[in-house]
């Protein structure tokens, strides 16, 4: 009898390396092509909030990040320039971690488990029978989606209120966590305004925030460690769904998830597990291809799309000119909304 069928997943970020994980646990010859090179930094909250969480501890890869540092959030505050709320407990704690240390603990990890990992691979062609893509984040869709630009730096001597502040403009929205090493990750999305270049500009300044607000007396001290500052461009924020697409796809190759949820890292562990099942069924021979992929987006959709519209209906009112601030103040009064907003969007 032959054994199973090896598995290409193109890409070796969260989403691809959980997956080639949970196919190697199961016994499956799984390839993963990764363009880039480990340890590296990435533009990231690093503020794993969700159901991802449960998907890590059923792949066994809890102790795996609590090794790596990782570090628990259990309460955040919300600040705009005429408003801040006190410390709210989260209903559920988040991890926090720096993609530095999560990506190349995944990678290694990946690889005790008899995995090939190809650093420095670029795939080029085209993702069919027995190729996964978990490429991140795809090119905008349309002019819309590329208002969007991401910074993130990590930072000492940052003095924090809660595990998670969230400092919210019109423009911007900026979260400052505490992660490994005793460093504050600091990481926010922009909107690019029509009269803006493609380029971040000083990036600095944009991540302080303006003078006199409490993202900048907060960050009035930090020490940024350089070496870990990133960008990202081009982001697209409106919702796919994974039964529109070709082939099978995990992670932000699906869809991106507005960041202010802190929910897209889970959404990537969570996809790899729901591909699990079908990619395993058919490197059995159990299962065709296009059925496999047509279970995967079902499930995928079936998860997320609710999720995906409170998200985006959250960040549009997050951004919008006056609301930010009275936001802030009926959810900071209200238990049972913040409760709901926090459910919805995870
Ligand atoms: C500003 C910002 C803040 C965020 N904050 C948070 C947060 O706090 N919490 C949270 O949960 N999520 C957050 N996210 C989202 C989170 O970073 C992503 O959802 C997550 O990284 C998706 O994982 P992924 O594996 O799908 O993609 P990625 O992590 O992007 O990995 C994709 C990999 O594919 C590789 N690749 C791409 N093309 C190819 C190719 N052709 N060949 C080979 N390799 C290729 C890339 O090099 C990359 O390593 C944030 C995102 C942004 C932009």
């Amino acid at each position: 009898m032959d054994g199973p069928k090896p598995i290409t997943i193109v890409g070796g970020g969260l989403a691809g390396l959980a997956l080639g994980i949970g196919l190697r646990q199961a016994g499956v010859p799984v390839v993963i092509h990764e363009a880039g090179h480990y340890p590296r930094h990435r533009v990231c909250g690093e503020f794993i909030s969700g159901r991802g969480q449960a998907t890590l501890a059923r792949l066994g890869l809890s102790d795996l990040l609590d090794q790596a540092g990782a570090v628990s959030a259990r309460d955040a505050a919300f600040f705009s320039a005429t408003h801040s709320t006190a410390p709210r407990p989260l209903p559920s704690s988040a991890i926090c971690l720096s993609r530095f240390a999560l990506d190349a603990a995944l990678a290694n990890h990946f690889r005790s488990l008899g995995g090939e990992l190809l650093e420095g691979r670029r795939h080029v062609g085209d993702f069919g029978e027995g190729i996964v893509r978990a490429t991140g984040r795809r090119l905008p869709d349309g002019a819309g989606g590329a208002r969007w630009f991401g910074l993130k730096v990590h930072a000492r001597k940052v003095p924090l209120t809660a595990g998670l502040e969230m400092h919210l403009s019109s423009h911007s929205y900026v979260g400052l966590c505490r992660i490994n090493g005793g460093e504050v990750n600091i990481c926010g999305l922009f909107r690019k305004r029509a009269d803006e270049s493609g380029e971040p500009g000083n990036w600095r300044e944009r991540l302080r925030g303006r003078p006199g607000s409490p993202l900048h007396q907060r960050l009035a001290a930090a020490e940024f460690d350089d070496a870990s500052f990133c960008a990202i461009a081009g982001l697209s924020l409106n919702p796919r769904r994974a039964g529109a697409l070709e082939g099978i796809c995990v992670g932000d190759a699906i869809t991106m998830i507005p960041p202010i949820t802190g929910n897209g890292m889970s959404m990537a562990f969570e996809s790899a597990e729901l591909a699990l099942g079908p990619i395993i069924a058919w490197s059995r021979g159990e299962t065709a291809w296009n059925e496999a992929r047509l279970r995967i987006a079902r499930d995928c959709d079936a998860v997320f799309t609710r999720r995906l519209a409170w998200a985006k209906w959250l960040q549009r009112i997050v951004l919008a000119p006056a609301l930010p601030g009275p936001l802030m103040a009926f959810a900071a009064r209200s238990g049972w909304f913040w409760r709901m907003m926090f459910a919805q969007t995870r």
